[in-house]
């Protein structure tokens, strides 16, 4: 009640002062409309060249080989269902392969794919060390692209492609049998969150888990400082994939319990592991803050059959985001909640919290990702950021197809939904290019602090 009052106080005094500006006639010129005119293709025809012509800052991407296991911590479950336009057989990525690499085929039949694998092998071979990577992204205008990896390979250049490293193994370093066991999908993950866990013990010259719990805090914030070091820019969690996203707030005192009970072995009851990954999961998100370290959080549907959409519902986060004990950590919404985009933008009121848009532009086409984007120009444009979640997907179809497809699909409908906009009088083309940039670049790379660019 007391929103809305001082609501329509304030839009009364906005109309006033609009109002004694404004000849009545202008005023109702700008009243927004609910069709677009019949202008708006002309206004995507002038608007998408200059929206073509942005270099991006891609948020989220998985760049790398597909003979490559650190393009991601964790793996393809077996035999996980695909949705329409995320299947191999998808024609568009022969458009993508054409415009890459001049593919002359429509399909990928054994000898074709032959073709594209010979031409990719010989430019790798011209365009060595980084250079082939900083290749493809020059084709696709892309400035740089975050590379969300286990770890760097020596092929990416980092100026180019800035690492987001994975925090999640840090809540599994107990016997994780019963999370193993749980079902095909986890027996793929847990292993693999282990084997992360190992890789950073490593990296710290430590070969068992701290005997404190003191200790094992103080080598995660070492892990932390050491990956920005090395070049991080941001810390990323896929915990969707692992348990559910509805984090309590156990006191240390319970977390320092359960982590004495079994640093050495045996296996926690379910409720009491859960209960030490709330506790870390909120350090790590506490520690984001003190480190500058954004944090990136996996919100959407994810691979995999056994993949639970109501436990990895965006909005249990927010309790985690409205607290403002992590006013200081900048959160990114990785894939904005899809398919719950519409919620998550409102979560983006939070002045610490954004949504990055991958991975939308590839499950929807390019028709439906235009009204996602609308949606979310028209609430809070400046919280809203571009990725493609491109992914080797096979052999022949790598990384690079999927960065043009990603990039593509997100011009286009990134110019339709701003036509749309100006057409039906919501806001000029001057200001629909102002947001065109802030999307595609400028609102991502303020917030690493000119780490990025
Ligand atoms: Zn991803």
């Amino acid at each position: 009640m007391r929103f809305s009052m001082r609501f329509s106080i304030q839009f009364s005094m906005r109309r006033l002062f609009l109002a004694a500006l404004l000849a009545p006639s202008i005023f109702s010129a700008a009243q927004a409309r609910p069709f677009p005119g019949p202008d708006v293709q002309q206004i995507y025809q002038r608007l998408l060249p200059q929206i073509e012509k942005i270099p991006a800052f891609d948020h989220h991407a998985h760049p790398g080989y597909s003979d490559d296991p650190d393009v991601d911590a964790m793996a393809a479950p077996p035999n996980a269902s695909e949705a329409l336009r995320t299947r191999d057989d998808n024609p568009e990525l022969a458009a993508a392969a054409k415009a890459l690499f001049g593919y002359p085929y429509a399909d990928f039949s054994p000898e074709h794919a032959k073709w594209l694998l010979d031409k990719k092998t010989e430019l790798k071979k011209q365009l060595a060390g980084t250079a082939y990577f900083n290749s493809i992204l020059d084709k696709i205008n892309t400035e740089s692209s975050v590379a969300n990896r286990a770890m760097m390979p020596d092929y990416l250049d980092p100026k180019r492609f800035p690492w987001v490293f994975f925090a999640d193994s840090f809540m599994w370093p107990f016997n994780n049998e019963r999370e193993t066991a749980r079902n095909p999908d986890q027996g793929v993950f847990i292993p693999l969150q282990e084997k992360m866990l190992r890789r950073w013990m490593q990296q710290e010259n430590i070969n068992k888990l701290p005997a404190t719990f003191a200790d094992y805090l103080k080598f995660i914030s070492q892990v932390l400082e050491d990956n920005s070091k090395r070049g991080g820019i941001a810390m990323k969690f896929e915990v969707a994939y692992f348990r559910p996203m509805t984090f309590g707030d156990p006191s240390r005192a319970q977390a320092e319990d359960i982590y004495r009970r079994y640093v050495t072995g045996g296996i926690p009851s379910e409720r009491d592991y859960r209960a030490f990954q709330d506790y870390i999961f909120r350090y790590l998100v506490s520690e984001g803050g003190r480190l500058r370290l954004p944090v990136h959080i996996h919100t959407a549907i994810g691979i995999g059959d056994y993949f639970n959409l109501s436990e990895s519902n965006i909005m249990n986060l927010e309790s985690v985001l409205r607290d403002p004990r992590y006013a200081s950590t900048i959160f990114v919404m990785i894939h904005g909640g899809y398919p719950l985009e519409r919620e998550a933008i409102w979560l983006a009121a939070m002045k610490n919290v954004y949504l990055d848009s991958s991975f939308g532009e590839l499950a929807q086409y390019p028709s439906a990702f235009k009204e996602t984007l609308k949606m979310w120009l028209e609430t809070f444009p400046d919280k809203i950021t571009f990725g493609t979640d491109c992914f080797p997907y096979n052999q022949v179809l790598g990384a690079e197809e999927s960065y043009w497809l990603g990039v593509q699909s997100s011009r286009t409908a990134l110019a339709a939904a701003l036509a749309e906009m100006v057409s039906e009088n919501e806001i000029t083309e001057t200001r629909a290019l102002e947001l065109a940039h802030a999307y595609l670049h400028d609102t991502a790379v303020k917030l690493y602090g000119g780490r990025v660019h």
